[in-house]
């Protein structure tokens, strides 16, 4: 980071042409202040990793050889701001607020930051896939515990002795010259197999090979993901989902066993790479407030799901109620894709096969039903008129002439419904002839 720096690290002017101003003035004043306090202090990971490779990853996470809650309260006591601490990781959070952020002339867009301090720590896995037991350490054995050469690298910010070194103890840095992803030992996707879903997403982000060896260890403890938790591997889809072209990933994972190793009866569809570019490139002409990309693209995943399955692995996958139920009503109506293309149905039998779908169950049919026209054409005048349309006669009115709620009062409404969308009648006028015949049939 200073001029002085050993030539092998990224100098100041090109930090800042990475990182930004406001970044690079916040970690010159992180170090600062472990200077002044001699403190062992490094910036570690994903933000050295994206540096060497000229990537920005605003992204920090400092590591300590020392107590990293005690140096994130003495940043909050100078600075401002307010620290969250996660003592079973040894880790802190400083979360910067104005005043920090004024005090750290931090540009707006970087208020919300939060920054991470980690105490050096040693893991041990008390048992495979299980959450790791900590123990404070040195950086050698900090980075020894992490998940790919690429990812085991630290810049040492502090004491001024050492300011500037790299340390690279696992070759990182010709990995990524190579374009390489390294596990760091055999038994890596064992004690964590979040590490298989980790090293597919980097390797399609940034391009890279995954490494022979590792390729091979990944694949034999592809079938030990089934004892992640639910919410583990939901979370590494969300990140998997969350990439600018996630189909990669999806089907690199999928050859290596790993979605059957969840769920044996999940397949994903050979059309799974058309779907997902075709979310991003085209939008439904409705509007709907609970659009999200991600969201859609887990809707797409289970395309290929019976949909009695849908349900068991929602429940799995620990996805929320919201989610779950719109991806259930997605799979029933994909289900339905055939009929819906049955040139002899009404309006209002097209609506009443979708009318319970979610907006984004829709969008998502709307996305499978892109080569076929005539579905396509009736999602969005469904969206458009057919579901919006309602009588003008309402429940108050059938009581005031006599009726009492129940089935056929449901019927009579529905009956009246389907008119106006099948255009049987097109005014006010019409509809109550039509209310007068239908209760004349009633009362018959
Ligand atoms: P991204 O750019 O996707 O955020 P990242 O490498 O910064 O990638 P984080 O999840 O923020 O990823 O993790 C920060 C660092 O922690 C990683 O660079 C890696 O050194 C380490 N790490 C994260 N997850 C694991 C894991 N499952 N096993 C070992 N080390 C991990």
């Amino acid at each position: 980071m200073d001029s002085e720096a050993n030539r092998e690290t990224p100098d100041v002017e090109s930090v800042v042409a990475i990182l930004g101003q406001s970044a690079t003035t916040l970690i010159q004043i992180i170090s600062r202040h472990a200077l002044d306090q001699d403190i062992s202090l490094f910036l570690v990971g994903g933000v050295i990793r994206d540096l060497l490779l000229g990537r920005q990853n605003l992204d920090l996470d400092f590591v300590l050889e020392s107590d990293a809650s005690a140096f994130a309260h003495s940043l909050a006591g100078e600075f401002g701001g307010s620290v969250h601490m996660h003592p079973p990781f040894a880790t802190a959070k400083w979360i910067l607020d104005a005043t920090a952020a004024a005090n750290l002339r931090h540009s707006p867009g970087l208020t919300e930051a939060q920054i991470d301090f980690a105490t050096a720590r040693e893991e041990t896995y008390p048992s495979p896939a299980a959450l790791p037991r900590v123990i404070p350490s040195t950086i050698d054995r900090d980075l020894a515990r992490r998940d790919f050469s690429i990812n085991a690298l630290a810049l040492q910010l502090s004491p001024a002795a050492f300011r500037g070194r790299l340390v690279d103890p696992h070759g990182g840095r010709a990995d990524l010259e190579s374009g390489i992803i390294r596990v760091l030992h055999d038994r890596s996707f064992i004690d964590d197999p979040t590490r298989v879903f980790r090293a597919m997403r980097l390797a399609s982000r940034l391009d890279f090979t995954i490494d022979a060896q590792t390729e091979a260890l990944l694949h034999a403890a592809a079938p030990t993901i089934s004892r992640l938790s639910g919410d583990r591997i939901r979370h590494e889809f969300q990140l998997i989902l969350s990439e600018h072209a996630p189909e990669l990933t999806v089907v690199d994972l999928e050859s290596c066993g790993a979605f059957v190793a969840i769920d044996n009866a999940w397949l994903i569809s050979d059309h799974l790479s058309e779907f997902f570019a075709r979310c991003r490139k085209l939008r439904p002409p409705w509007q709907h407030s609970d659009y999200d990309l991600t969201t859609l693209y887990w809707h797409l995943l289970m395309v290929e799901l019976p949909a009695e399955g849908v349900n068991a692995l929602c429940d799995r996958l620990s996805l929320t109620r919201k989610l779950g139920e719109s991806v259930a009503s997605f799979a029933r109506k994909l289900n339905m894709i055939d009929d819906l293309r049955d040139p002899t149905l009404l309006p209002s039998q097209i609506t009443r096969l979708l009318d319970d779908a979610s907006d984004m169950a829709l969008h998502a049919l709307w996305i499978c039903a892109f080569d076929l026209p005539i579905v396509k054409q009736r999602i969005e005048t469904f969206v458009d008129r057919w579901r919006n349309t309602r009588p003008r006669t309402d429940g108050n009115d059938l009581i005031r002439l006599g009726l009492q709620p129940g089935p056929r009062f449901r019927e009579i409404l529905e009956r009246l419904r389907d008119a106006w969308i099948d255009g049987v009648i097109e005014s006010e006028d019409e509809e109550r002839e039509l209310l007068h015949e239908l209760l004349k049939d009633t009362s018959a």
